[in-house]
C-alpha cells in the first residue's frame, strides 16, 4: 500500500495500534446486523475491522487521495460505500442511513464538537456514537453541574444522550503522535430529549446566554446576553426558585429547561415569536 504523508490541516493522526482498534470496536458493541457510519476513515485501519463485522458501512472521508487508497484496500468487500465529502457539509439524509445506525470515528479534534452536534441535532436514524476526542473535551462532555468543566457542551450532550467516558488513550497509538491526550467517548442517543422544553431554540439560547459570562451572576448574564430587562429575569428566576446570584455552572439541565420555558413565554409575548 502506498504511504501518503499525513495532512495536518485535516487533523490526520492515524491509528497504528491494533489493540486500540479492537477496543473501539468493543465499545461500539457491533453485531452482524448493524449499519455503521464511519467519519474520517483515513487509511482504513478501523474501517476494515468494522466492515468484517457488520452488515453495511458508509465511510465518509474528506481527502480524495485517501479515498482512492480506501477503495483499493476495501475493494474486496461488498458491504462498504466510500463517500468523499466534508462531513460537516453533508446532508445526512443523502447518506440513506437506516434507523439505529451506529456512528464511529477517530475524527479530527478541531471539529469534534460540530460533528457531534450535527449528529445529535439530526439524530433520527442514530442510536449511538463512539468517537475519539481530546481528553479535555471528554471531560467537558461528561461534567455534571457544579464542576469547573461543566458548560454548554455538557448540557447539550446530556440533553440528547447518555454519555460516558469509555477509555483514556495513549498518544503512542497514533501516527503522528498528537500534542494532546485523547479519550474515547460513547453517546447513547435518547429516544426523546432528557427534558421536555417548550422551544428548543430558546432553551439553547438560554444556556448559551447563561454561560456567555460564566463568572457573572445569572441575573446579569441572562439579561445582558438575551437583551431582556433585569427585573423581568429576576422575576423569572424567583418563580423557578433559582437565586439570581447563582452562576450558570451550578444549574442542572432540568433547571435550565424550566427557566427557558418561562423565558420562551416572555419572549413570545414581547415579539410574538422567536428572538431570531
Ligand atoms: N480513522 C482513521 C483516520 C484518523 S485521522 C484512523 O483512525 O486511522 C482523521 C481523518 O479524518 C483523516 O483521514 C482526515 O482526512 C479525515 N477528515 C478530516 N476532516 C474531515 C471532514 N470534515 N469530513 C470527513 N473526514 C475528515
Amino acid at each position: 500500500m502506498k504511504k501518503l504523508r499525513p495532512i495536518k490541516r485535516w487533523g490526520q493522526n492515524f491509528l497504528i495500534d491494533k489493540n486500540i482498534v479492537a477496543k473501539i470496536i468493543e465499545i461500539a458493541e457491533l453485531g452482524r446486523e448493524d449499519f455503521v457510519l464511519e467519519i474520517g476513515s483515513g487509511r482504513g485501519i478501523l474501517t476494515e475491522e468494522i466492515v468484517k463485522r457488520v452488515k453495511r458501512v458508509i465511510a465518509v472521508e474528506i481527502d480524495k487521495k485517501l479515498c482512492v487508497l480506501l477503495k483499493e484496500r476495501l475493494g474486496k468487500y461488498k458491504n462498504v460505500k466510500i463517500v468523499q465529502a466534508d462531513f460537516l457539509k453533508i446532508d445526512l439524509s443523502s447518506l440513506n442511513l437506516i434507523p439505529h445506525t451506529k456512528v464511529i470515528g477517530n475524527i479530527p479534534y478541531y471539529i469534534t464538537t460540530p460533528i457531534i452536534m450535527k449528529l445529535l441535532q439530526d439524530r433520527k436514524d442514530i442510536s449511538s456514537i463512539v468517537v475519539m476526542v481530546q481528553k479535555e473535551v471528554a471531560e467537558r462532555m461528561t461534567a455534571s453541574a457544579g464542576s469547573k468543566n461543566y458548560g454548554v457542551l455538557s448540557i447539550a450532550v446530556r440533553y440528547f444522550a447518555d454519555v460516558s467516558l469509555a477509555k483514556n488513550v495513549s498518544r503512542k497509538v497514533f501516527f503522528p503522535e498528537p500534542k494532546v491526550s485523547s479519550s474515547i467517548i460513547k453517546l447513547n442517543v435518547l429516544r426523546r430529549p432528557r427534558v421536555k422544553v417548550k422551544d428548543e431554540n430558546i432553551f439553547f439560547k438560554t444556556v448559551k446566554a447563561a454561560f456567555a459570562q460564566r463568572r457573572k451572576m445569572l441575573v446579569n448574564s441572562l439579561s445582558h446576553s438575551l437583551n431582556l430587562d433585569k427585573k423581568l429575569i429576576g422575576q423569572i428566576l424567583e418563580k423557578n426558585n433559582v437565586s439570581p446570584k447563582r452562576r450558570a455552572e451550578t444549574l442542572t439541565l432540568e433547571e435550565f429547561g424550566k427557566l427557558s420555558d418561562h423565558i420562551s413565554e416572555v419572549i413570545s409575548l414581547k415579539t410574538g415569536g422567536g428572538i431570531g
